[in-house]
């Protein structure tokens, strides 16, 4: 029995790739802000339709390196229903994470709970665009202005995520996004940020260069997070495929709305109003009594389907976090990390992995 694995990452034909990486051997130029990077930079600031981008070698580093730039101090308010890496980002720069609970329907944090968990010592909000859902992004500026806080997102399930045909990239101090292999968009592993003031371009530029400044002056102290050309060449490559990828993966969503929408005790992410969606993940939300979502996940497993517990454990319950937080305190959040799986989703699944998947489902709701 053939498998389906939970996720697959997108690639350009072996031969459009190896065209794309000729000039480097002709140049011996193989990072440090060569031509194929300086290429993807634009043409990602015009996919992304953002007027400031800085690449990174990954997107944890991007974030961790954006969060350092802005000079926080103190408490950062953010959603412990997301990927790990949000948080130890916050947590490496020596400021204290707060959990915000968040919304049952967006699964993005829940913006009438923020103003209660600000302090004097709050410094910035980092919430996450969670499975390319979107944040309440004109609530969080309100309060962002209001506080004086900075708002850095954590974008890295979001590219191509457009509010109102604004760039999601746009919104807040600053975004990050991942092109990690698993991303929708990917440069085999990568990310940038996005951000508002230009005079950062520079402070990006050194940041991620050992916070080397010129010859013979270093400005910061920093690590290197720099995206090397073979990355930037993948981006290169991928980059014209995106559209039709997220018109399939758009098409595979539909069909699993489809063929689950009748059935008991599970929840679907809803469409947004006036956003248009990347079809990153198709997150389940098993939130019946009659279901058991670990039970869900073996079933699959012994049918050769392999989904993801997606995310599960919330990360105020990692062994690492949990002496300090009680996950009690964002009820919410912790009821849908026991609840939700993501579902198998890139553009190369087919119509029937898709009903197999969703008759299983099915199978399960009345086997119960
Ligand atoms: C993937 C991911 C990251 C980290 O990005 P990498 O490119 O893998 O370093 C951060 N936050 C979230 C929510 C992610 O899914």
């Amino acid at each position: 029995m053939s498998k389906i694995p939970v996720t697959r990452s997108s690639m350009p034909m072996f031969e459009e790739y190896v065209e794309e990486i000729r000039d480097i051997w002709d140049s011996h130029w193989l990072t440090n802000a060569g031509p194929k990077h300086e290429k993807l930079e634009l043409l990602l600031k015009k996919y992304l339709q953002t007027p400031n981008l800085s690449l990174f070698t990954n997107g944890h580093l991007a974030l961790e390196t954006t969060i350092k730039t802005f000079n926080l101090t103190g408490e950062v308010i953010t959603t412990p229903f997301t990927f790990v890496s949000t948080t130890h980002a916050i947590v490496e720069n020596g400021l204290t994470p707060v959990f915000c609970d968040i919304d049952p329907v967006t699964l993005t944090m829940d913006v009438s709970k923020i103003e209660g968990l600000i302090t004097e010592k709050t410094s910035a909000i980092v919430p996450v665009h969670v499975y390319g859902s979107v944040c309440d992004t004109t609530e969080i500026d309100r309060i962002a202005k209001k506080y004086n806080l900075k708002v850095i997102y954590d974008a890295a399930h979001a590219f191509g995520v457009k509010i109102k045909d604004e760039g999601i990239g746009n919104f807040g101090d600053a975004s990050m996004f991942s092109f990690h292999a698993t991303k929708v968009f990917n440069t085999i592993e990568g990310g940038c940020v996005t951000y508002q003031d230009d005079s950062l371009d520079k402070v990006f530029t050194h940041m991620k260069n050992f916070g080397i400044t010129e010859n013979d002056s270093v400005g910061y102290v920093s690590g290197n997070a720099k995206m090397n050309e073979f990355q930037a060449a993948m981006g290169i490559c991928n980059l014209p495929h995106i559209d039709n990828e997220i018109e399939k993966r758009k098409r595979i969503v539909e069909q699993y709305r489809y063929k689950l929408k009748d059935i008991p005790g599970i929840k679907l992410l809803e469409e947004q109003e006036e956003v248009k969606s990347n079809y990153a993940y198709f997150p389940v939300v098993f939130e019946g009594a009659e279901w058991d979502r670990d039970k869900v996940v073996e079933f699959f497993s012994d049918n050769n389907i392999f989904v993801r517990k997606y995310f599960y454990p919330l990360v105020s319950d990692f062994d690492i976090y949990k002496y300090k937080y009680n996950s009690n305190d964002t009820p919410i959040a912790r009821r849908v990390a026991s609840q939700v799986i993501t579902l198998p989703l890139y553009a190369a699944l087919t119509t029937d992995d898709i009903n197999k998947i969703s008759t299983l489902i099915e199978q399960m709701s009345t086997d119960y």
